[in-house]
């Protein structure tokens, strides 16, 4: 059994590699949720904008109907006074000439607010007009660079993937159930190599003798404190000729 591990590493690592590659991948739908989120969020600004130039102009065009309206009366009045008899009438229609221009000049007084408020408007459209084409082509350019690393991902994915399969009739049926099962409840790594009398995997220092005992490569033995397979790399040798 102990003589699988090797390969088991090697499987270990191109999956450890697939699975930094999945969770780059996993986040992708996320960032162009966020990047639509923000173009519509631009949009509706924008749109409120138009609809707040709208109902000014809507208003402007009800106040210009209302002095319109009042003209036809205003010139009635006028055109009363050469057939007024008396002073008292008189006095009581220039009141309601009175009266009626005054309102009209308060109607007028809005128009003209109307106006500068609707030139504001125009203006400020204007400038968010330019800045939402910018969004637009910020948001296009950032969606491509998504969708591009995406289809990098799952290419990278798929020579990975190729590699892995490689490695299926290689090692016991047993011994694959127990590296699958291990990845399914701990998502990391079975096998641990010792690395300076520690484990690989949880890092804690190994008794001497349960190092001696994985050096003789016969059985499986387990990290007391993670359970991990622990597998001892052999030095290489370097001949010095
Ligand atoms: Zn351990």
């Amino acid at each position: 059994m102990y003589d699988q591990l090797p390969i088991l590493l090697q499987r270990q690592e191109i999956d450890n590699e697939i699975d930094k590659l999945d969770i780059e991948k996993a986040r992708i739908p996320a960032e162009l949720t966020n990047l639509e989120a923000e173009l519509a969020k631009h949009n509706a600004a924008f749109q409120a904008k138009n609809d707040a130039l709208e109902e000014l102009q809507k208003e402007r065009r009800n106040k210009e109907r209302q002095l319109a309206m009042q003209q036809p009366q205003l010139d009635k009045y006028k055109s009363q006074r050469l057939a007024v008899k008396t002073n008292k009438e008189y006095a009581a229609l220039e009141s309601e000439i009175a009266d009626l221009e005054q309102a009209n000049s308060e109607i007028e007084d809005e128009v003209l607010e109307l106006m500068i408020s609707i030139d504001e408007a125009v203006d400020e459209i204007e400038v968010a007009t330019s800045e939402l084409a910018t969004q637009g082509t910020t948001y296009k350019s950032k969606r491509r660079r998504f969708l591009a690393a995406r289809r990098k991902l799952n290419k990278q994915i798929a020579v990975w993937d190729e590699k892995r399969g490689v490695f299926l009739d290689k090692i016991s049926s047993g011994l694959m159930r127990r590296y699958d099962n291990w990845r399914k409840r701990r998502g990391s790594s079975l096998v641990a190599v010792i690395k300076e009398q520690s484990c690989g995997g949880c890092h804690l220092t190994l008794p001497p003798q349960l190092i001696n005992e994985v050096r003789k490569e016969q059985e499986l033995h387990m990290c007391n404190s993670c359970g991990r397979i622990l597998y001892w790399e052999k030095e290489v040798e370097i001949s010095e000729e």
